[in-house]
């Protein structure tokens, strides 16, 4: 037959092509788990330092990332946060669903292109904001129906959606869907959130397993040149529990057992319950997670509690707290907290903190801060902003310094004996 030949050629063509796209994308799908790794490089008690690898860099832990919930952290530009050393920062999925849209941050290239942050990224999924600022929450197995805080729209948030979110955000690192519950929660309503988020986490591996397989590697694109984000992500399980500590175990170990993951996020704590509680379960979940692989403590950043979390095996941290404070006048310093809005600042000559070396305190009067401040200055709130932020990123610095040369114990003992000891003039 006189087409026969012609029509072979194609098929084998065919089957050849199919054979290399499909052989690329499994060494592809490979790349992508390789793409994050975990070095340990010095160790002190429980804690660690050492270096969490993404496709957008290298964090040297223990580190704070600033962040940037809209895209933005609040007043600071990306320059900023370069230059005070930051690595990582934060996106968040639930906001940046409501508002520009998901769908237009791919559009535009993806989180990191859209806010021209170069380094690693990492996205919360949106349930502890589902569960505490949106209203009228309608729970199910399925998912959760709530309004928007902005308009009131009802939305219905499933580990499916908020997998496609994630993805079309493009960050590094993206959160699981959770049921997040107050820090006091008694067990019976723990253990329901706890087990239905370890539910709602096989299908978030469910489904961005299913993604990566149906929307094909993304090309980098002319406008915005590099690799495309979307192509290397770690999918974060976070161990939830509330303050029991069987629970936590339990979570740990059910997680540990359904996928090989590139890091733990450690949710639910800082929601109300007293510190000590917050304290002793992140040591059950030190003990109940691999040694091997970098913990993430959820919205945990007030200073005191960055280094009890450190020394008890934390590596990874973030905190509205110092943009926040910050916009309420509230400076973190060696000492303690001081309030920039009191009247004995009028005259101080002083740096916000005389031991910072950030771009506010090695300029600026605490004088002209507090007048900036109390005039409602935009560049009040930055400086306060900037200092804050810096304060908490040295902090994680100084730690892992500590761990490296060995003694975080007098390091530690000695920083919260002067920081819990404020000065009368700063508290
Ligand atoms: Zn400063």
């Amino acid at each position: 037959m006189f087409d026969t030949p012609t029509r072979s050629s194609v098929g084998w063509f065919f089957l050849y092509g199919l054979i290399v796209r499909q052989v690329s994308r499994v060494s592809a799908l490979a790349s992508r788990t390789m793409s994050f790794s975990f070095e340990i490089e010095a160790t002190a008690g429980a804690a660690r330092a050492g270096v969490f690898s993404t496709p957008h860099g290298d964090v040297k832990t223990p580190a704070f990332m600033p962040v940037g919930t809209l895209a933005t952290v609040k007043s600071l530009d990306p320059d900023d946060l370069v230059q005070m050393g930051a690595s990582m920062i934060l996106g968040n999925a639930y906001h940046l669903h409501l508002r520009p849209g998901d769908e237009i941050v791919r559009e535009m290239g993806g989180l990191h292109q859209f806010m021209r942050w170069e380094g690693p990224i990492l996205t919360d999924s949106g349930g502890f904001q589902v569960f505490s600022l949106a209203q009228l929450r309608t729970l199910s197995e399925k998912g959760v129906e709530f309004q928007s805080h902005l308009d009131g729209s009802r939305r219905f948030f499933t580990p499916e959606l908020v997998m496609q979110i994630e993805r079309n955000i493009g960050a590094d690192v993206i959160m699981q869907f959770d049921h997040v519950i107050p820090g006091q929660s008694d067990e019976p309503t723990a253990r329901d959130a706890s087990e239905r988020s370890i539910r709602w986490l096989a299908r978030c591996l469910a489904e961005l397993k299913r993604l990566e397989l149906s929307q094909p590697l993304e090309e980098p694109r002319e406008e915005f040149p590099g690799d495309n984000p979307r192509n290397h992500q770690a999918l974060f399980p976070i161990v939830q529990g509330g303050i029991h500590a069987p629970l936590r175990r339990q979570a740990a170990q059910a997680i540990r057992a359904m996928n090989d993951w590139a890091g733990f996020g450690i949710g639910g704590l800082s929601v109300g319950e007293e510190k000590d509680a917050m304290y002793e379960m992140i040591e059950v979940v030190e003990e109940a997670l691999p040694p091997t692989h970098p913990r993430y403590l959820m919205g945990v950043g007030f200073p005191e509690d960055l280094v009890e979390a450190i020394r008890r095996g934390v590596d990874l941290f973030d905190c509205v707290a110092p943009t926040r404070m910050g916009r309420n006048g509230t400076v973190f310093t060696r000492d303690g907290r001081l309030n920039i809005k009191r009247t004995e600042y009028r005259t101080d000559p002083r740096p916000l903190d005389p031991d910072c070396d950030c771009a506010a305190c090695t300029r600026f009067t605490r004088a002209y801060i507090r007048h900036l401040f109390v005039s409602d200055e935009i560049l009040g709130l930055r400086l306060l902003s900037l200092h804050n932020v810096h304060f908490l990123l040295s902090l994680a610095r100084n730690a892992r310094l500590a761990i490296q040369t060995g003694d975080l114990d007098a390091w530690a003992r000695d920083w919260l004996a002067r920081y819990r000891t404020a000065s009368p003039l700063t508290v």
